[in-house]
């Protein structure tokens, strides 16, 4: 979602015409300094050596400031089993945004008539087969399943760095169809997993205002949905479950881009996955993220492509 800049009330000072020249103009940017490579999809890009340079320099600064964590590293693969998927009740909520795999399973038949469409111009994905995996949503999601039954006391912490996969195609540079985010989770009792969320926030807006980014940290709602998700929404934000760290990309009376967030999930993934806490409650669970490719491109935008000419303390937060 895009959250307006504190002061403002919703109302922009600038159109969305406005706005999308601003993201066109960062996009292009970013292409014309050869910063990404345009994959001709809207929101897929190569990066190229400057990005990964600042992307990694980014990435092992966030490690740095949830070390006192001592968080067990995973890493998942980009798709998902169906069935895992299934229990977070993601298709529920976001089907717009979901995406799946699917494969050929056909015969020679099969195969001739495809490729006779295809000869003609015409899509051939329908001769292709759901296949029971879908791309990877939230790069959290694979851990729950591996925690069904007991957790010890003092619940888990993870540490977990993956690919995400969005189907919401934008020419906004900080809207990508695949990008990457780096996840501390916490699974435990109601309060750990609150403690997990609040306490990690002050640590990740001092790091990105280290980094010379001036942030917000706003409560925030999910795009759920419909006319229930709505709802959910609402309840979302009335509840304060999600925070996001947010940064003037487009300027100050644009909407500010969330870089970060913040979340705890109450019992959803503990009751969905059958995960208790050592005295027999419900699990609750909560993560605290940047979004790689947005923290990466938000120091792009604020201090140029050419990182050996950004402000030293930015360069010496990074460690660049
Ligand atoms: P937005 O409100 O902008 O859609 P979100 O609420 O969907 O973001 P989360 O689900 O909280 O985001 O994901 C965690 C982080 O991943 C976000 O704070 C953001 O930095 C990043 N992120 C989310 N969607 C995208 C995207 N389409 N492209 C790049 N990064 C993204
Ligand atoms: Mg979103
Ligand atoms: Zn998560």
């Amino acid at each position: 979602m895009t959250v307006t800049a504190p002061g403002t009330a919703g109302a922009t000072a600038t159109s969305t015409t406005d706005l999308d020249a601003a993201r066109a103009a960062l996009r292009s940017r970013l292409l014309d300094d050869g910063v990404l490579v345009d994959l001709g999809s809207p929101g897929l890009y190569g990066r190229t050596g400057v990005f990964e340079r600042v992307y990694s320099a980014v990435d092992a600064a966030e490690v740095r400031i949830h070390e006192d964590l001592d968080a067990e590293v995973l890493r998942f693969p980009p798709v998902e089993p169906l069935t895992a998927f299934e229990r977070t009740d993601y298709i529920a909520s976001f089907p717009d945004l979901a995406a799946s795999i699917s494969g050929f399973t056909g015969d020679d038949r099969t195969h001739r008539a495809l490729l006779a469409a295809r000869e003609r111009g015409e899509r051939w994905e329908s001769f292709l087969q759901p296949a029971d995996l879908m791309l990877t949503p939230a790069v959290c999601h694979p851990v729950y399943g591996l925690l069904s039954g007991t957790l010890p006391v003092g619940g888990r912490t993870f540490d977990i760095l993956g690919d995400s996969f969005r189907r919401e195609p934008s020419l906004d540079p900080m809207r990508l169809q695949a990008f990457h985010m780096h996840e501390f989770v916490h699974v435990g009792t109601p309060e750990s997993a609150k403690q997990h969320r609040d306490g990690r926030i002050p640590g990740m807006r001092a790091l990105l205002e280290s980094f010379g980014l001036e942030i917000d940290v706003v409560p925030a709602n999910d795009p759920f949905f419909g006319r229930v998700g709505q709802m959910l929404a609402r309840n979302q934000v009335e509840q304060a479950l999600k925070f996001e760290l947010v940064t003037p990309v487009y300027g100050q009376d644009r909407p500010w881009t969330a870089i970060g967030s913040a979340n705890l999930h109450e019992d959803h993934f503990g009751t969905s996955f059958a995960i208790r806490t050592a005295d027999g409650g419900v699990a609750h669970s909560a993560c605290v993220a940047f979004g790689l490719e947005r923290v990466t491109i938000a120091l792009f935008a604020a201090h140029g492509t050419d990182p050996d000419a950004w402000p030293r303390s930015v360069r010496a937060a990074l460690a660049l």
